[in-house]
């Protein structure tokens, strides 16, 4: 099975819309991009400056992206501008592999989480659920299979991610990890809590201040 590089976008995909962009709603705003990536503000993202990173092409995982220098680049770009607004960021991923599979967080489109988050997520997300094996290396699964994979910062993430390779799918992990570490619990499922109002601020402040460091850069 080799769902994992198809390369094309799609109508049906909200996240191909957006790469497209067709979509013009507020939250969906670009906050920057490079030639193969692009930054939106997440929808039901319950922290404040919570950012996706996702792949212009219409994909299932970044399993092969980790290895990118260009993905690389771009991910330090839009942390750093995320740490500056609203805090150091942590990274996590929900490697999809399978059309409608439930390790997704409702979203089939690689994508890549950026959270301010001031603690260890790693030590919290393991002890968050005690039944997962943890491996702290370069990812390293079969071409088929699924993972979870996060990072506290951007060197672990590129050199020594901590990754679990799935064996019993459930939907939206990190997500309920961090709402049980920030105390929200209720605000894990974004179906049910969109939160576009705070998604579409997340996105202008970010774009501004990545438009500012391009001037200055410049
Ligand atoms: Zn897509
Ligand atoms: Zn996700």
């Amino acid at each position: 099975m080799k769902n994992s590089l198809i390369s094309e976008t799609r109508d049906d995909c909200r996240f191909c819309t957006i790469s497209n962009k067709i979509s013009r709603r507020p939250f969906d705003h670009v906050i920057s991009e490079s030639k193969n990536y692009f930054a939106i503000a997440s929808l039901g993202g319950f922290v404040n400056g919570w950012t996706l990173i996702c792949t212009k092409d219409h994909r299932l995982n970044l399993r092969e992206d980790y290895r990118s220098p260009e993905f690389k680049d771009f991910t330090q770009r839009v942390a750093d501008t995320v740490g500056k607004v609203f805090g150091k960021s942590v990274f996590f991923e929900h490697g999809a592999n399978l059309a409608g599979s439930a390790t997704g967080c409702g979203t089939e489109h690689a994508h890549l989480h950026v959270v301010p988050y001031s603690h260890d997520f790693v030590e919290d997300t393991q002890r968050f659920d005690l039944t997962k094996s943890w491996s702290k290396s370069l990812l390293n699964v079969d071409e088929g299979e699924e993972y979870l994979l996060m990072a506290n910062d951007l060197t672990s993430l590129f050199a020594q991610p901590t990754w679990h390779a799935v064996n019993f799918a459930e939907s939206q992990f990190f997500r309920r990890a961090l709402a049980h570490h920030t105390a929200q619990v209720q605000c894990y499922d974004y179906r049910a809590s969109p939160g576009e109002a705070n998604a579409q601020a997340t996105a202008e402040i970010l774009s501004s201040q990545m438009a500012l460091t391009v001037e200055v850069q410049g």
